[in-house]
């Protein structure tokens, strides 16, 4: 046996070393408000699935009819024969949801901010982006060819001090933020952004990842919470958060949609989404253009579960939505709290640094309409009993 891989071997005794080395945990069903991971039933605090439709049985219904019409795969990339007409309905149903003037979809919300960016902007370009923007950004803007910079989380102050000082040097200046951001729940200030852009004469850009489904109308997203319809050049969402489902796209103007078919490299190079994920959307979207129930209970179940966190003296953060940091600080001290949730049959990630920064540990806790007001008090308990054990309450 060669050895050429040795340096691998290296690499991860080092993760292993720095305490960092993980495994991937196993989840033996649908990702619902109870799981059985890795054996052990938990209440799930932990997923995107905000507002249960990841198994609706109205949504799977949608997606069995449409394998039985379409098939499992779209067979090509769509500008050959993979545009399957479900895309363009969905394309169309999104538009409307989201009250913009086109929808361009992709294969997930990473590929897609990996897209547009590098469509969009160009070498003479400058990119403005929000020091905590999502890692999908960063490698979108990594990926184009336009300069960068970078401005102090939320900082309306610094972002102006970068405009100042450099908007004249180049042609386009693209904003770019996240509309909810994930580790602190916290929103990016649009209307503040939205009145620069338009002083210094910028465009702006909105991955509304954490927002879409969560906010605005029946949850049309941060946008439309701001009152900001046609005011935000790009808005990106991703279908595979609160829609429960896979994919990604960017609701902006027609003539952007039609440069981003010529353009946009996951569209060209990737096949398109399977029949089944976007039938499943369409249901998705549709029941959320029928009612508000489902984004009334998320919410509902989010301020109840807050209200008793804060109650009990629990630390939780400058979070604006459903996202709940309780926050721990040194990161053995949050671990341990996750591992000790969990022994109480509650599974709740512990974030540590380098996703967030070092000694601002938490455990994240992702509410969903999913949830029961028996799982709410169940969890309520394991964090007061968790608490008092490890000194945080
Ligand atoms: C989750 C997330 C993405 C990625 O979306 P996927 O559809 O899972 O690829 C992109 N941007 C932000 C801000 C996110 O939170």
């Amino acid at each position: 046996m060669s050895d050429k891989l040795k340096f691998i071997d290296t690499q991860i005794d080092q993760l292993k070393a720095d305490g960092v080395y993980r495994k991937l945990p196993v989840n033996y069903g649908p990702c619902d408000h109870v799981i059985n991971l890795d054996g052990k039933e938990v209440i799930n605090l932990s997923s995107n699935n905000y507002l249960g439709l990841a198994n609706h049985p109205r949504v799977m219904e949608a997606s069995k009819a449409a394998i039985d019409k379409y098939g499992v795969g779209a067979g090509s990339v769509r500008t050959i024969v993979g545009n399957q007409d479900l895309l363009e309905s969905l394309e169309n149903l999104l538009a409307e949801f989201k009250e913009e003037e086109a929808v361009m979809l992709f294969q997930s919300g990473l590929n897609c901010n990996i897209g547009t960016i590098q469509a969009i902007v160009a070498k003479g370009d400058l990119i403005i982006s929000d020091a905590l923007n999502h890692a999908s950004i960063i490698d979108g803007v990594r990926l184009s060819k336009a300069d960068k910079a970078v401005y102090k989380h939320n900082d309306m102050e610094d972002l102006k001090r970068i405009l100042d000082e450099k908007r004249n040097d180049y042609n386009n200046v693209l904003i770019i933020t996240d509309g909810v951001f994930s580790m602190d729940g916290d929103l990016a200030p649009l209307p503040e952004i939205v009145k620069l852009a338009e002083t210094y004469n910028c465009l702006t850009y909105v991955d509304d990842a954490h927002g879409s489904g969560v906010l605005g109308k029946s949850g049309r997203g941060t946008i439309d919470h701001f009152g900001l319809h046609g005011q935000i050049d790009f808005i990106v969402g991703t279908l595979s958060k609160a829609i429960g489902v896979v994919g990604g796209y960017v609701a902006t103007k027609a003539n952007v949609k039609e440069w981003l078919l010529h353009r946009a490299r996951p569209l060209l190079f990737s096949t398109a989404l399977p029949p089944a994920a976007t039938a499943a959307t369409i249901e998705s979207v549709k029941m959320l253009m029928e009612s508000e129930e489902h984004t009334k209970k998320l919410w509902d179940n989010a301020l109840y579960f807050k209200k008793n966190l804060k109650a009990l003296g629990f630390d939780i953060g400058i979070s604006e939505t459903p996202i709940t940091p309780v926050m721990i600080g040194a990161e053995d001290k949050t671990m341990k709290f996750s591992q000790a949730l969990k022994e109480e049959g509650v599974f709740v990630s512990g974030i540590v640094f380098p996703t967030v920064p070092k000694g601002k540990g938490r455990c994240r806790v992702m509410i969903s309409a999913s949830h029961t007001k028996e799982d709410l008090d169940k969890a309520i308990k394991a964090f007061e009993s968790v608490g008092k054990t490890l000194n945080v309450i």
